[in-house]
């Protein structure tokens, strides 16, 4: 009988972020783009750690950090990082005393959002927003001359100083996509209609990872660049470092004969008898559940299926003839480079994209920073 002692050391299901990855992203954006780059740490620096991305990037060329919400942009002044940072997802009632006081810049998108904030009394920067395609966040373009006017007389009252005007593109994934160019248009127009208001924007800027890999003339002044720090290129034209790795130990090896159900639902049952390696990673832990019956880890050095459907904390992975000791690691994904699968085949799996699976990782997952 095997003793404790000679079992392998205790492990337990890690995200390995690998911080040198997202500094090589950031140098080639840095390189190759026109304008400066601004590095999008929003929702935990795309499931990479908010701080730790911020700080990496910057180091690596990036001269800004763009968030979603005032609260993460506060999290990076706690975090000690004094670059200029821009949150542009805020309700109508945003603490304008928080953004001056913490030196956060604002995006406006709506008369509304502008009245607010000026009507605080606090002299922040703002960055006007114009919809450029996606009928999501930014003022419409009909709202746009009345914005520009309202904001200019605020600024002249010196009651706010307007830094930047942000556009986003919709269709940017597919490069020369008609939408593209009709955007880039429109921005262009909003960023003219203001300059002949009389307001001077020192930043114009456009472009998200995939415009910066492929549109040169969306570039301008800044770049807002999330998914590519990160490795993911939703235009699928660059080859890009990915930063994550998922491992998670084997708890249990069983051998089982054949026309047995697996899991709940029995949604598997066995053709042969085989043998099973269960892994404490589920749904709560970010592995999509409507991946079951399609997804692989790589466990004794070759991609295995995991069957049954992926339970909350939990899946089975079939070994076949080939038996694992408890206790050994399994990839759920990586960067590749070792025949393990990676984000994008779990994107693929789940009928989403890259970026729900680096964001979705569960809270319990250890975290581990090289
Ligand atoms: C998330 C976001 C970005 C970053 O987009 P990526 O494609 O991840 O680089 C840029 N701009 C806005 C407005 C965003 O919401």
């Amino acid at each position: 009988m095997r003793t404790l002692s000679t079992l392998p050391a205790v492990r337990e299901p890690t995200l390995e972020v690998d911080l040198t990855a997202v500094a090589a992203n950031t140098r080639r954006f840095a390189r190759t783009t026109g304008g400066a780059v601004m590095a999008v740490v929003k929702a935990d620096g795309f499931g990479h750690g908010l701080a730790d991305v911020a700080r990496t990037a910057l180091a690596a060329g990036a001269t800004w950090l763009g968030v979603t919400s005032l609260a993460e942009a506060v999290a990076v002044r706690a975090a000690g990082i004094d670059a200029p940072v821009l949150s542009w997802l805020n309700p109508v009632e945003v603490n304008a005393m928080t953004a001056w006081v913490h030196r956060i810049d604002l995006a406006v998108p709506s008369l509304l959002h502008l009245e607010v904030v000026v009507d605080a009394g606090y002299p922040v920067r703002v960055h006007l927003q114009l919809d450029t395609g996606l009928a999501r966040d930014g003022a419409a373009p009909g709202d746009w001359p009345a914005l520009v006017a309202a904001a200019r007389r605020a600024e002249a009252d010196g009651r706010i100083t307007v830094a930047g005007v942000m556009g986003h593109l919709a269709m940017a994934a597919e490069p020369g996509h008609a939408a593209n160019e009709i955007g880039r248009l429109a921005f262009l127009h909003g960023v003219d209609l203001a300059v002949r208001a009389g307001l001077r924007p020192s930043v114009r800027h456009l472009a998200a990872t995939a415009a910066a890999l492929t549109d040169p003339g969306t570039h301008l002044d800044l770049v807002r660049i999330g998914a590519g720090l990160v490795g993911i290129d939703p235009s699928g034209t660059t080859r890009l470092r990915s930063a994550l790795r998922l491992t998670a130990p084997v708890v249990q090896v069983r051998r089982v004969p054949a026309r047995v159900g697996i899991g709940y639902g029995h949604t598997y049952v066995t053709d042969r008898a085989t043998t099973l390696a269960l892994l404490p990673l589920g749904y709560a832990d970010g592995l999509p559940r409507v991946a079951s019956g399609r997804a692989e880890v790589q466990l004794a050095g070759r991609r295995r299926r995991v069957v049954g459907v992926i339970s909350m904390d939990q899946i089975v992975v079939d070994l076949g003839d080939e038996p694992v000791e408890p206790g050994a690691e399994a990839v759920v994904f990586g960067p590749g480079d070792h025949g393990e699968p990676t984000v994008e085949d779990w994107a693929g799996w789940a009928d989403t994209i890259p970026h729900e699976i680096v964001t979705g990782i569960g809270a319990r997952v250890r975290r581990s920073v090289r």
